[in-house]
């Protein structure tokens, strides 16, 4: 019976080898595998090498061939080469105690081949729990999107649609005619492009209206933004030549106008999204400059960022100006991302004066910079939600998140904390405290929400341990660690992850 499996499986690898390797294979299974043989003699790393079993031998071991079945075999063959290197290694940089014995190390083989097939057999991509609080989490996937937006993508994905049709002339048409219209009505603006996202709105705004000529800006305002966004590197890419004005702490509006010569094609401004300086500072109001350049027919741009469409001070933020009122300063043009406080895709909004948005939309870039019908479906879904402000609050996540009051933040903190008092008491300290949470995205830097957290401390275990656990579970829960406790703050966890994080936390047990 034995023997048959054994050529069974062995006849896929190859029929020359197998008479070799069905003796090597019992060889290994009757001698080693079964018994606790000590191999103190072999300590060289070299030997230790030898030991080692080969990439058929794994293949037939039963814990393998239990995968075959189920997985393709690529993968599995991969997760064996994977876990051998990864031994090899180990015996090489001599952290593999010696007294191991061949069996413990099969079986460690056999644990590692499984993780690493389950592991490549999921898509790499997934669904993740947000308790860390920061609402435009870059690294999370930033805007998360609703379920009735979804549904609407579903539709448009699902089969054809009308990205590049008109229907009333049954001719080629405009994949942006679909945003163009909402956009000037929401912002007020003359004209409106969007395009894959705001570092890219920047590229086509430079490189259209100052290729080759100057562009002035205030030395304190050319920011990295995370990702490496950074301004300098995406005007010399534009082909537009930096000139800075003015210091880190201030800038004048005499140093912009000392600056304006021939050679100038625009002055660009930009919010200065993920930090702040404070103290002795000046910059130019926006008013003043939007003058300046009109007054020498020079176009100014804002980099705006964030972009919200609504005013955010009733929910304590401050500071972050509107599109529109940003407009109404008397500034050209506006760049902003789609997925920030706007709380849509991933895309990178212009709006502005038609003159000169005209040539930008005739930019040969744009066809290496436009957005997809997934893209266009979900904005034109998230823009048609701000035409009613009060229906935006309640189903945009973004600003659902942002506005959501106090009292049902701790309603929330209190379900999870109540579930996870019945259900793993006895393996944490749990909480409940006030804390902070944070807009992230870049957007509004130094301000804070206050928000209510449960707090876990593990009581046989790291709270690195226990963090790093969190991350491995299905799906993963990414939350914060702060003085020696586990923090989770529910800001960001939708109603239906409560349930999920009181289940992972009790199988992680
Ligand atoms: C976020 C940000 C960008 C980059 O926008 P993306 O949509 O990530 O390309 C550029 N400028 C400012 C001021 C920003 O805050």
């Amino acid at each position: 019976m034995k023997r048959i499996e054994i050529s069974g499986a062995e006849s896929r690898i190859g029929q020359k080898n197998q008479a070799i390797a069905f003796c090597q294979t019992l060889w290994y299974t009757e001698k080693n595998f079964g018994t606790n043989q000590n191999p103190m003699e072999i300590t060289s790393p070299k030997a230790r090498l030898r030991a080692l079993p080969s990439v058929s031998e794994l293949l037939l071991q039963a814990r393998v061939q239990e995968l075959l079945p189920k997985f393709p075999r690529s993968i599995v063959l991969n997760a064996i080469r994977e876990a051998l290197d990864a031994l090899r290694e180990k015996i090489m940089a001599g952290d593999y105690p010696p007294s191991t014995s061949k069996k413990m190390t099969v079986s460690a083989l056999l644990d590692r081949i499984t993780d690493h097939v389950n592991k490549s057999a999921r898509p790499h991509l997934q669904k993740v729990i947000n308790a860390t609080g920061i609402i435009i989490h870059t690294n999370l996937g930033r805007a998360p999107l609703s379920s009735p937006l979804l549904e609407h993508l579903c539709a448009i994905a699902g089969g054809y649609c009308n990205l590049e049709y008109d229907l009333e002339k049954g001719e080629r048409g405009s994949r942006h005619v679909h945003m163009e219209t909402i956009l000037k009505d929401l912002t007020g603006a003359e004209s409106a492009l969007v395009v894959n996202n705001n570092a890219a709105a920047v590229l086509v705004t430079l490189n259209t209206l100052a290729a080759s000529r100057e562009v002035i800006v205030s030395r304190g305002e050319l920011i990295e933004i995370g990702g490496a966004f950074r301004l300098p590197d995406v005007m010399k890419h534009s082909g537009c030549i930096l000139r800075e004005v003015g210091t880190t702490n201030r800038t004048r509006l005499s140093d912009y106008r000392e600056a304006i010569s021939p050679e100038t094609a625009l002055l660009l401004t930009s919010h200065t999204s993920n930090y702040r300086i404070l103290g002795f500072t000046e910059q130019v109001p926006l008013k003043e400059l939007a003058t300046l350049g009109r007054q020498h027919h020079i176009a100014v741009v804002k980099d705006l960022g964030s972009g919200s469409f609504v005013d955010l001070s009733p929910f304590g933020l401050k500071d972050e100006p509107t599109v529109s009122a940003t407009l109404r300063s008397g500034v050209d043009l506006v760049t902003f991302s789609g997925d920030k406080l706007l709380g849509g895709p991933q895309a990178g909004v212009i709006v502005g004066k038609k003159k000169y948005l005209d040539p930008i939309k005739q930019n040969a870039l744009l066809r290496a910079v436009r957005i997809d019908k997934f893209t266009v479906a979900a904005l034109e879904y998230t823009l048609r939600e701000y035409q009613d402000i009060d229906k935006a609050l309640r189903s945009v996540p973004v600003l659902q998140m942002l506005a959501c009051p106090l009292d049902e933040i701790k309603r929330k903190a209190a379900r999870l904390y109540r579930r996870l008092k019945k259900s793993v008491a006895d393996a944490f300290e749990i909480g409940l405290a006030n804390d902070i949470s944070y807009p992230g995205g870049g957007a509004l830097p130094l301000q804070s929400l206050p928000t209510r957290v449960v707090t876990l401390v593990p009581k046989s275990f790291s709270v690195t341990e226990f963090d790093n656990r969190l991350r491995q579970c299905r799906p993963p829960i990414i939350a914060r660690v702060s003085q020696e406790k586990l923090i989770i703050d529910v800001r960001t966890v939708f109603a239906n992850e409560i349930p999920m994080i009181s289940q992972a936390l009790e199988t992680l047990l």
